[in-house]
């Protein structure tokens, strides 16, 4: 089965692109996901055209089919308040669309949203509202919602919304990202996935799913913190993570890691290493290397 895996990736304002490729590379990906600026502002600078040829040819060099290739939309977009920065919300994420498709990436991962008060069915209508909207024109740039942990007043933390957002907004441009830290913090048991999958099936369709990140967590099941852990460092597990990214179902559909970096010592709080080296390296054996912190340390020392 071929393995369509990478991680994110930074996006910087000098090599663009072709930076986002190039560390890819780096960590024997075959695929990525970055964020077009940072995901707290919205300071986002001018694409450069030149560099997006570049990265296009490095690509092609290295097998990475574009089309794998995913933007994350910015955590400050909120479609599901219309009470604070709706507006901005919707123009910026038609925006960031409109990089997308300047950069030549075909889908962007969203998070639904959050209600913050409003109730969750205000919240959910407010979402459909703003994504038909923004979905009116086709762009040739799918949305993605991504599962949530349920964290706060965060939508989409279970099959019925997206399903509900879904089935109102009615695009052929709106899928699913299905993120396996938050299934498991929304309280799917992922050693029963066949068991969610069969009901995702169901209520949304499977063909439905357009990506998934790969995360394990800190915390237990049904926790609602959103907190990601390294593959098999956490309460998910190795195996667990391993049979869904070999899932044959899954098997033309980018999977992205979101684990933490990795911190200098066990009492160091500053994240500083990447760990998807050695991540996928794991995910590609199948084989867990208990020891995989430590070697990130050492190899950094
Ligand atoms: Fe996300
Ligand atoms: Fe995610
Ligand atoms: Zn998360």
């Amino acid at each position: 089965m071929k393995l369509i895996i990478g991680s994110h990736v930074s996006f910087n304002k000098d090599l663009q692109l072709l930076g986002s490729v190039k560390e890819a590379l780096s960590y024997g990906s075959n695929t990525f996901m970055f964020y077009t600026g940072a995901p707290q502002n919205t300071n986002r600078s001018e694409i450069n055209e030149e560099l997006i040829k570049q990265a296009d040819k490095l690509m092609v060099e290295n097998n990475i089919d574009k089309n794998n290739v995913i933007v994350h939309a910015p955590y400050i977009i909120n479609l599901a308040n219309d009470e604070k920065s709706y507006d901005f919300s919707i123009n910026f994420l038609k925006q960031e669309i409109d990089r997308c498709s300047k950069l030549g990436i075909k889908n962007i991962v969203l998070h639904p949203g959050s209600h913050v008060g409003l109730g969750e069915e205000k919240g959910l209508n407010n979402i459909v509202f703003a994504l038909k909207e923004i979905l009116k024109e086709d762009k040739g740039v799918k949305i993605l919602l991504e599962t949530m942990a349920g964290k706060g007043s965060e939508l989409g933390k279970t099959t019925t919304q997206l399903k509900y957002i879904i089935d109102n907004v009615n695009s052929s441009n709106l899928g699913v990202c299905l993120d396996t830290c938050h299934l498991h913090d929304s309280g799917v048991d992922l050693n029963n996935f066949d068991l969610y999958l069969k009901d995702f099936d169901e209520k949304i369709g499977i063909n439905k799913i357009g990506c998934i990140h790969v995360n394990d967590s800190m915390n237990p099941i049904s926790s609602h913190k959103d907190r990601h852990a390294n593959i098999g460092f956490g309460n998910i597990g190795f195996d667990t993570l391993i049979n869904i990214i070999y899932n044959p179902l899954f098997e033309n559909i980018p999977k992205i890691l979101e684990t933490p970096y990795v911190t200098k010592d066990d009492s160091s709080k500053e994240r500083m290493y990447s760990p998807y080296k050695y991540e996928i390296q794991m995910i590609r054996d199948k084989k867990f290397d208990s020891n995989m912190i430590n070697e990130i340390r050492n190899i950094n020392l």
